[in-house]
C-alpha cells in the first residue's frame, strides 16, 4: 500500500502559532523545533513539540524532521523527570483522521505522568492561568 498525503495547509493552527499569528505558551525552541503547551491538556503540563518546517504528520515527515522533533521530545521529557517532578512520560502521536489526528502539522504530545494519575477528558479547555503556571514550571526545569 502507498501513502499519498493531502497537501500541507499553511493555515493550520500550528502553522499560525509558528508565524506568531496565534498566541501560545512557548516552553522551548531551537533552530528546527518549537514546543508549547496544549490548551486542552490530558495531564497538567501537556506539551506539544513540532518541527518549524512544514509536514502534515509522521508519514510525510523527512528523517531530519523526525530526528529533530524526537531530540526535543527527549530533552523536554528528561527535564520533566529531573526538574518538574514527573514520575514517567506518555508520548502520543496521531496520523490522519482515522488515527485521531485533528491538526495537520506534525506534532508529538508529551504527557508528564505521576504515580496513580489518570488522563483528563479530551477536548476540554484548561484554565489559562493553570496552563501558564505549568509552562513556567517546565521552562524552569529546562533551565
Ligand atoms: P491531534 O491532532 O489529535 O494530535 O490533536 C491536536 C492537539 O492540539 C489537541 O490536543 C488540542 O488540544 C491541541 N490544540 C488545538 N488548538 C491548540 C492551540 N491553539 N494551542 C495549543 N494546543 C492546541
Amino acid at each position: 500500500m502507498s501513502y499519498a498525503p493531502e497537501s500541507y495547509d499553511p493555515d493550520n493552527i500550528f502553522a499560525k502559532i509558528l508565524r506568531g499569528d496565534l498566541p501560545c505558551h512557548k516552553v522551548f525552541e531551537d533552530d528546527d523545533t518549537f514546543a508549547f503547551m496544549d490548551i486542552m491538556p490530558r495531564t497538567p503540563g501537556h506539551v506539544l513539540v513540532i518541527p518549524k518546517t512544514p509536514c502534515r504528520n509522521m508519514l510525510d515527515a523527512s528523517p531530519a524532521q523526525i530526528a529533530a522533533v524526537m531530540a526535543t521530545v527527549q530533552k523536554i521529557s528528561l527535564a520533566m523527570l529531573e526538574g518538574y517532578g514527573a514520575d514517567g512520560i506518555t508520548l502520543q502521536q496521531f496520523n490522519e483522521p482515522a488515527g485521531g489526528q485533528e491538526v495537520y502539522h506534525l506534532h508529538f504530545h508529551i504527557l508528564p505522568r505521576h504515580e496513580g494519575d489518570t488522563l483528563l477528558p479530551p477536548r476540554t479547555m484548561a484554565d489559562a492561568d493553570d496552563v501558564a503556571a505549568e509552562a513556567e514550571k517546565i521552562r524552569a526545569a529546562l533551565g
